[in-house]
């Protein structure tokens, strides 16, 4: 039995996982866990060390040896890889189908899930990505399922880049679709909602009140 909660905040990318596990995080006084980060980690990891991301055995192995943290630093979360400051570095396009692309591999997945497991073991944390409401923490005490239109999750997207307009929205439509497609059709802990998630539709929302109504969820935490 934990004494604080898992919270759990999984969906398409382009949600607003991101922003709003950041509020939750902060308002609750939880870690944040950003499991995509890891993936993203292992597809930079893998490419610099000349490791295919078709090559599932050896894409394992760069997995189980992640040293990977997520300190924050001058209020901002920042990710770490083997000391190195990878923040910008994993958030490139092509590290985005990088991750979707290692990610679907199953021991890339069991290597992961595993130190999710053990980051998470206490309670007292929010972790967001696709799996972690039905894989991960299939026992999470709350869990979200945030989900947006196409349109306007690359429209976020496109604001969000920098420097601005950087790539066209029209790519960044086409790559959210794509990654869509690759995260919920995959064989392994596809993209799909758990039967008990509160399932939010932020299309019209503002990040304000996503937050308000996730926090009237999380038992023991002051709004
Ligand atoms: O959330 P983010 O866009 O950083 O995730 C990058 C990719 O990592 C996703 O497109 C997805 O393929 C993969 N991912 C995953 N399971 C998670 C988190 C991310 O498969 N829990």
């Amino acid at each position: 039995m934990r004494s604080r909660p898992v919270v759990t905040i999984d969906g398409p990318s382009g949600a607003g996982k991101t922003t709003v596990s950041k509020r939750l995080a902060d308002a609750a006084g939880f870690v944040r866990i950003d499991t995509g980060a890891m993936y993203r980690a292992v597809a930079l990891a893998a490419r610099r060390a000349g490791i295919s991301w078709d090559d599932a055995d050896h894409l394992g192995r760069v997995a189980r040896e992640l040293s990977c943290s997520f300190p924050t630093v001058a209020g901002t979360p920042r990710v770490v890889l083997s000391g190195e400051d990878v923040t910008e570095a994993i958030r490139t396009p092509e590290m985005s189908m990088g991750a979707s692309a290692v990610s679907a591999h199953g021991p890339v997945r069991e290597a992961l899930v595993a130190k999710q497991r053990e980051m998470g073991r206490e309670g007292g944390v929010v972790l967001e990505g696709r799996d972690t409401g039905t894989v991960v923490f299939p026992d999470a005490e709350v869990k979200f399922f945030l989900d947006a239109v196409a349109a306007v999750r690359a429209r976020r997207r496109y604001l969000e880049i920098s420097p601005p307009a950087s790539q066209p929205y029209e790519e960044i439509l086409r790559d959210v679709l794509r990654r869509d497609v690759q995260d919920s059709t995959r064989e392994n802990s596809p993209l799909r909602v758990a039967h008990d998630a509160a399932y939010i539709d932020t299309t019209t929302l503002t990040v304000d009140e996503v937050v308000a109504e996730m926090l009237r969820r999380v038992p023991g935490v002051p709004r």
